[in-house]
């Protein structure tokens, strides 16, 4: 058990709340596992003794989030974000389990610092750490770190990633691949051609040109995509794309998954809702790796979430300090916060637009990513894609309780992340984060931490 959450796992009624959006229930957890769920006996009688009851009527009980791409930025920049800080994001975010990318000071390449990441995961107790490993040592780009001594330690890392930076050499590409497929590890890239984005600022294309700002082609991102999902066919190994941000890239992956090959992807809450439109008013906070796109792109994005081309959602949640965004278009980083308000974003982008139902959603922010990841087991589904996702007896009790009515306006100002870039700030979004629980233990309670 952890230290920051002293509040033992013990016995919880959820009573009233509606498991993947279907029919109210009444979910009894009882130690870190859910018991039983029932249909929810309105009026409820007496609950039993020891039984802390919840009422969550009108809740949406989905199995606890699972994110494949975090950045949590310790250790070396604890100013913008701290595995504390971080997990606290995701937690109320909904997150149970999350990859902290590997583009940390020192980088993740060795099974030390790997370990580091995860002890201290373990020690803040919001929710799982996973750590990714650098695919090469020092995110250097030619020479593969010790993939095998990562996957062998105590993080168990299956995720390799070089993110931030694309594995741009095909021999090293290959040979990444072939090597995790002793331990069933997967390759995410991040697709991005070095040479045909050298001084990029945002995508190619009107906005660009209107702006006079160097472009980012889609070809870029295609290319590689491409390229790798040959290479994992080729290899016979898993390949996983990072935020994928272009049309070209969901027909891409739509044709490698026809002929049956290792593929996965994922897209982003900020790559479903915004285009590059928000570029023209320069101000960096919608500066992003890779960019907005375009409305086109925005379409085929959703829609490939929507056919299962794209197999999940992923937040990329990249926090910045302030004086890294309030600055010049040209001289500020890239990156955007997203734990608190991925669940909502999507909830807009396709909730609300007919595309996924609720039971999609759990499929897509949870079973997938957690098979993705490695940690079937964790949402319950044993790391089958197709099992779909119930929240069952027996199964551990992750979960989280969203309230889908309210709408309000994000405020950067009331979130966990030590930093504030969020792109939707002033937005105005549906529902609100009521309760996470990890193991049957409450991170989140009444859309409050507990720790
Ligand atoms: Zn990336």
């Amino acid at each position: 058990m952890s230290a920051g959450h002293e509040q033992a796992a013990g016995r919880w009624l959820i009573r009233g709340a509606r498991p993947l959006g279907g029919q109210r229930a009444d979910i009894l957890i009882d130690g870190q596992v859910i018991a039983d769920v029932r249909p929810s006996r309105s009026g409820g009688g007496q609950p039993e003794q020891d039984v802390a009851v919840i009422d969550a009527e009108g809740l949406i009980a989905l199995p606890g989030l699972v994110d494949l791409h975090t950045h949590l930025r310790e250790p070396g920049r604890e100013d913008a974000e701290t595995v504390q800080s971080g997990t606290a994001a995701a937690a109320l975010g909904g997150f149970t389990a999350i990859h902290a990318m590997a583009n940390t000071d020192p980088v993740a390449d060795t099974a030390g610092v790997v370990e580091q990441v995860w002890r201290l995961g373990r020690q803040a107790g919001n929710c799982d750490v996973r750590p990714a490993g650098a695919v090469t040592t020092g995110l250097g780009g030619s020479q593969l770190a010790e993939l095998g001594a990562m996957a062998d330690s105590a993080a168990q890392v299956r995720v390799f990633s070089d993110d931030g930076r694309c594995v741009a050499d095909a021999t090293l590409m290959r040979r990444a691949l072939e090597y995790v497929k002793a331990f069933d590890g997967v390759i995410a890239q991040h697709a991005q051609e070095p040479r045909l984005t050298a001084g990029a600022q945002l995508n190619e294309g009107e906005v660009s040109a209107r702006l006079g700002l160097p472009g980012w082609p889609a070809v870029a991102e295609e290319a590689v995509v491409a390229r790798d999902c040959l290479l994992a066919a080729h290899v016979g190994s898993a390949m996983h794309v990072c935020h994928v941000s272009t049309a070209g890239s969901v027909e891409i992956i739509r044709w490698a998954k026809s002929k049956g090959w290792r593929v996965t992807a994922e897209v982003t809450p900020h790559h479903l809702l915004l285009t590059d439109e928000l570029a023209t008013g320069y101000d960096p906070v919608f500066k992003v790796n890779p960019p907005l796109r375009t409305a086109a792109d925005v379409a085929a994005l959703r829609a490939g979430l929507a056919d299962g081309t794209i197999d999940c959602v992923a937040t990329d949640h990249a926090p910045h300090p302030a004086e890294s965004k309030e600055t010049e278009w040209a001289e500020a980083s890239f990156g955007m916060t997203g734990l608190e308000t991925a669940l909502r974003v999507v909830h807009e982008a396709m909730v609300n637009t007919g595309l996924l139902d609720w039971a999609a959603v759990a499929d897509r922010m949870s079973v997938r990513p957690a098979a993705i990841g490695r940690i079937g087991a964790h949402a319950g589904a044993a790391g089958d894609l197709r099992h779909g996702c119930p929240i069952e007896a027996s199964f551990p009790a992750n979960l989280v309780l969203y309230d889908p009515e309210p709408i309000t306006a994000v405020d950067p100002a009331g979130h966990a992340s030590r930093s504030r870039n969020s792109p939707f700030v002033g937005m105005k979004l549906p529902g609100q984060v009521v309760a996470t629980f990890l193991r049957g233990t409450p991170t989140v309670l009444a859309g409050k931490l507990t720790g």
